[in-house]
């Protein structure tokens, strides 16, 4: 147990933040639509499915945020507690008062604190990164799929309306002219 901090030594607390930012659509550019070439050469525009945000519409832009160190600050121990993890190693916990941070947050030296914290953020990031691939793999909705979509709709749509033409053309020889005129 010699690498714990003893109580009363000023430490290093540093943390990671989150840096949204946006950039235009890789895919659409920021015209929120792109065309698809199908197989007879046709041209159709399809909504951008790659900026899509949460209300299906596309956004024309992507965040592009990813986790950096942030801030650091000295603090002076006054407790810790010792855990072991479930692979038998030993996890430390360190309280500044009434405050507790992990081991994974807490450095002898600022650079140590720093460094500790660029770890955490690039597990952030990869994470991240990971997440992104699984929605990537798990939206089976591809461009073509979409174009077929819209194509069907079309079509559904103009023979929907050639119906109603047509029973509009129905109802108007059905209705009967005033007897009294
Ligand atoms: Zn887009």
């Amino acid at each position: 147990m010699d690498n714990v901090i003893p109580v009363g030594t000023p430490v290093w607390i540093a943390d990671w933040v989150n840096t949204d930012t946006w950039k235009p659509c890789p895919v659409c550019f920021g015209k929120k639509r792109v065309q698809v070439i199908l197989g007879d050469d046709t041209v159709i525009s399809v909504p951008c499915r790659y900026c899509e945000g949460n209300n299906f519409e596309p956004q024309g832009q992507v965040k592009c945020g990813h986790w950096a160190v942030g801030t650091v600050k000295i603090a002076v121990v006054t407790g810790y507690q010792v855990d072991t993890r479930e692979d038998g190693s030993l996890y430390t916990r360190y309280y500044f008062n009434m405050v507790g941070y992990g081991e994974e947050r807490v450095g002898r030296t600022k650079e140590e604190a720093l460094a500790k914290a660029q770890v955490q953020a690039d597990a952030a990031n990869a994470r991240r990164d990971t997440e992104r691939a699984a929605e990537k793999y798990r939206d089976g909705k591809t461009y073509a799929w979409n174009a077929g979509y819209y194509r069907e709709q079309a079509e559904y749509h103009r023979r929907q309306a050639a119906i109603y033409d047509k029973k509009a053309v129905v109802m108007e020889s059905r209705i009967r002219k005033p007897k009294n005129d």
